[in-house]
């Protein structure tokens, strides 16, 4: 059987590991276990929302409502845009997949920075897209337009702030982007952590408003990570009635289920607890800038969820997390994308503590 040659291109998505795997392989206690591999919120999702969940779990039975009418409602009010500006996905992951398939075919290319979501290039590739990088991880406004002008691609991707290096863009450079891109190409402007950043530093601030009346820019965002939602995989993308119209074509019915369209609509009316989340992450942030100065190695400084460490040659960081694996730490290796780093997810008091302690130990 011959499969479609774009595979051949691609190499599946390396998911953060799951609890479960360290249990089975390594023996550790499931309440031992440290997750701080995969940008979840330690503190978990809202109260509420989990009740809402509970209480719908009869409803099950149910597809969910298809025109997701109330949950877009709040995300209208919320951003101050229309309904029709709006579409879900499962995850702002299947709004990227849903760009990619509605706007790429064999011999386009992509631009992206040097190391930034994998899964950017995994859609891409579906469609048999080349993909072009620029020089730096970070989002250097000349490089964009440089690599912009030599290959012309038919979609920019700025994910600010940036997974996995965690680095921000600032709002003017993500317009000065924008500005330097044709009409005839798409901006993505990837927001999955911008509560984050918002929250840090008012430059770093995007709101889908500030981009919207550019007829070729989308804004993602997700429940996923501030609102802790990650299992419940709901996502959104923000952009102009014509573009969204488009990617609807793409889009299966009742792509996000029942509980989850009835937890995210929950989510939004508790921004408090989004607002805990981020002062808890603030504070504890702090105790992993300190770590990696008391240990004499690198980091980038952070506008997400989690904070990437950079080693020189006297570290190695496959070394590192598989010995923090098998203690039942979890963190994200970044070897896969040829840097000598790991990316650690902030969590709880309690789960830093951990973090600390096993990390001291191997480290020495
Ligand atoms: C987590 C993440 C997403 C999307 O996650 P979903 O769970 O699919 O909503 C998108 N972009 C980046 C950069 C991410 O880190």
């Amino acid at each position: 059987m011959k499969f479609n040659e774009a595979l051949k291109e691609i190499k599946t998505y390396e998911a953060g590991k799951p609890i479960e795997l360290v249990v089975r392989e390594f023996g550790v206690e499931p309440k031992d276990v440290v997750k701080l591999a995969s940008n979840e919120n330690p503190k978990g999702c809202s109260p509420q929302v989990a009740k809402v969940i509970a209480d719908n779990a009869s409803r099950a039975y149910l597809y969910p409502d298809d025109s997701m009418f109330e949950l877009k409602e709040a995300l209208s009010k919320k951003f101050d845009v229309q309904d029709d500006n709006i579409i879900i996905g499962a995850g702002s992951d299947q709004v990227l997949e849903f760009v990619s398939r509605a706007l790429l075919t064999s011999g386009d290319s992509v631009l992206m920075s040097q190391v930034t979501f994998a899964m950017y290039e995994i859609y891409a590739k579906q469609m048999g897209a080349k993909i072009v990088r620029t020089p730096s991880y970070r989002h250097i406004v000349s490089e964009f337009i440089e690599a912009y002008n030599e290959h012309k691609p038919k979609i920019v991707y700025i994910c600010t702030p940036n997974n996995p290096t965690g680095d921000a863009t600032s709002k003017e450079d993500v317009l000065a982007i924008i500005n330097a891109v044709s009409k005839e190409s798409l901006v993505v402007v990837d927001g999955a952590y911008m509560e984050y950043a918002a929250a840090k530093d008012e430059k770093y601030r995007i709101e889908p408003k500030d981009i919207m009346d550019f007829s070729n820019v989308i804004y993602l965002g997700t429940f996923s990570k501030a609102y802790g939602l990650g299992g419940m995989r709901v996502g959104y993308g923000i952009a102009n009635a014509e573009l969204i119209y488009e990617l609807y074509k793409m889009r299966p019915p009742f792509n996000i289920t029942t509980l989850s369209l009835a937890a995210a609509i929950e989510a939004i009316k508790d921004e408090e607890f989004v607002e805990e989340s981020i002062s808890l992450h603030a504070q504890e942030i702090k105790r992993y800038e300190e770590f990696a100065q008391e240990h004499g190695f690198k980091y980038i400084d952070s506008y997400t969820n989690f904070i990437t460490y950079l080693f020189d040659e006297t570290i190695d960081s496959t070394e590192i997390s598989d010995k923090l694996l098998k203690e039942g730490v979890i963190i994200r290796n970044l070897a896969s994308y040829k840097m000598n780093a790991v990316r650690i997810t902030i969590g709880t008091q309690k789960q830093n503590d951990r973090l600390f302690e096993v990390l001291e130990r191997t480290l020495i």
